[in-house]
């Protein structure tokens, strides 16, 4: 059975004494790998190379620091497939979504390469009489990533190629449910030309992901996971003054309007709500549905749509190349969170309009499956509306107009997409203005954005200042620093 190594100082190790975690395929139960679950000793290992890096790199000259990206995108490319067939088996989402997450990790290092243009300073001729201002944009030193499962290899990349292309050195660690995705990228990355210690890979769990947040020497944290860590995350980074930017969880709204294209509208919810099991941090869980009449139409359509789901096992051939499978949810215990989740919003009054709790997938009988599970009847802020179920489980809400639609978005804890559906300018600029969500889609019912511009949240499902990707996260990863000179006249001058 293949081992997860580290990766440490340019060279890839099996670390002794600790640990080691199975890593499964959840659409058969099936151990396909195991992790180690590194601990200080190795990360300790890690820091110091990466520390002992830092200054050469930070010095090398920009377009030498990004020839090593611009090889990662012709490698990479050619291992795109395998990777992403990697990615299916211990995640669990269909592979033309496997697919799509490799593109999106490309177009982040296609961006990277730009930071030529990317961290240039600033410059101010006459601040004040005879003296000029300046601001520099200088990498600050090593800085570590804490992965979440469920886009094993987009995630890291929204930070990893900007930290290494403006300067600063890298300790990623991937989520310990899906190791084998960056393994594998890790591989590619070896070959790419970067000095020793620049990038360093630590696999582990929560304990290790601990020992990164409170070790002196990393520099800044950029965290992706459930919201619960993320305060954790801001608040150790917050005493020991590290920078930090965590992203947390979501529960996106979409909203339909009365005059809200129908067929369209259905099926681009369909996939939102469905698509990689519910698990994406852009899926939506909640359809909020203005006046009776598209109430009534949606709660119909929509369960008609999601009974047409096909679940299955990603990798079987009959359905690898279908756009929408749904696979299973990642693990044993989350089956049984979702499941105890959906007996909540069953005690609690709403309507279990689709069950999906009793669905076997012949051949995967020990795979985490649910069907779509959809909840109509129901109201703002019961536990099912207000919790991150993080699964194929839909509620769906009435609002008498769009005042009430976007109070039920606006008192929401997270705040990390929201979409809108209606062919009215005015609803539509009223919902992208007002709505406290950091990503709007406006008749797009994944509104993720692309690699050039910047991904985040607001509420709970933001603990950062700074959001990830494009010339955004640039500030994150470099100091400015701030230049006043002026120089008096001299006799010989
Ligand atoms: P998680 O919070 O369980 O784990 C994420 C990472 O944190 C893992 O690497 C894990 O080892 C580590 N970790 C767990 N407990 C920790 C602790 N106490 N201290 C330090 N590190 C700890 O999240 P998950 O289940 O892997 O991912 C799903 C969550 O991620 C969902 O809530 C989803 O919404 C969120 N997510 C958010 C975004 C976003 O853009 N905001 C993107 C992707 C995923």
């Amino acid at each position: 059975m293949e081992k997860i190594k580290n990766y440490v100082n340019g060279k890839f190790v099996e670390p002794t004494g600790i640990q080691w975690l199975d890593v499964e395929n959840p659409a058969t139960a099936e151990t396909i790998a195991t992790t180690p679950l590194s601990g200080k000793a190795e990360l300790d290992e890690a820091v110091a190379a990466a520390r002992a890096a830092f200054p050469a790199w930070a010095n090398t000259p920009l377009p030498y620091r990004v020839q090593p990206l611009i090889k990662m995108l012709g490698l990479l490319a050619d291992r795109e497939e395998e990777i992403s067939r990697r990615m299916t088996e211990e995640n669990g989402k269909s592979l033309p979504d496997s697919r799509a997450e490799m593109k999106r990790l490309l177009q982040n290092v296609e961006c990277a390469v730009g930071m030529p243009l990317m961290q240039q300073g600033d410059k101010l001729i006459g601040a004040a009489g005879g003296i000029d201002g300046e601001v520099l944009r200088l990498p600050i030193g090593v800085f570590g990533m804490i992965a979440p499962f469920n886009f094993p290899g987009m995630v890291p990349f929204w930070f990893l190629p900007y930290a290494l292309a403006t300067g600063n050195t890298y300790i990623l660690k991937p989520s310990e449910l899906v190791p084998g995705t960056m393994a594998m990228v890790t591989e590619v990355m070896h070959d790419c030309g970067f000095p020793p210690g620049v990038l360093n890979v630590i696999n582990g769990d929560k304990q290790v992901a601990g020992a990164m947040l409170e070790h002196p020497d990393i520099d800044g944290i950029s965290f992706v996971g459930s919201s619960d860590v993320c305060r954790i995350v801001a608040e150790t980074c917050g005493r020991l003054n590290k920078r930090c930017q965590p992203m947390g969880s979501a529960k996106n709204h979409l909203v339909a309007m009365p005059d809200a294209v129908m067929d369209q509208m259905i099926r681009n919810m369909v996939t939102s709500c469905f698509g990689c099991a519910g698990q994406r941090c852009m899926a939506s869980s909640a359809i909020v549905a203005v006046g009776d009449e598209m109430y009534e139409k949606v709660c119909t359509q929509f369960v008609e749509a999601a009974k047409g789901v096909r679940v299955a096992d990603p990798l079987d051939p009959a359905v690898a190349d279908e756009s929408m499978v749904m696979g299973p949810v990642i693990t044993a215990a989350a089956k049984e969170r979702i499941l105890a989740l959906i007996e909540d919003g069953v005690k609690e009054g709403a309507t279990l309009a689709l069950d999906g709790r009793d669905l076997v997938v012949p051949g995967c009988e020990k795979g985490h499956f649910i069907g779509p599970t959809v909840f109509t009847d129901v109201k703002a802020g019961m536990k099912i509306h207000n919790t991150e179920i993080f699964g194929p489980v839909v509620v769906i809400l009435k609002a008498a107009d769009l005042d009430e639609a976007l109070e039920i978005v606006n008192n929401h804890q997270y705040g990390n997409g929201g979409s809108i559906y209606t062919q009215n300018g005015y609803w539509a600029r009223r919902f992208k203005l007002e709505a406290l969500c950091g990503m709007i889609g406006i008749n797009i019912g994944i509104p993720a954005p692309v690699a050039y511009l910047p991904f985040g949240g607001m509420k709970k499902s933001q603990f950062a200042d700074i959001k990830a990707q494009g010339k955004h996260v640039v500030n994150f990863f470099t100091e400015p620093k701030i230049i006043t000179e002026r120089y008096w006249p001299t006799p010989d001058s």
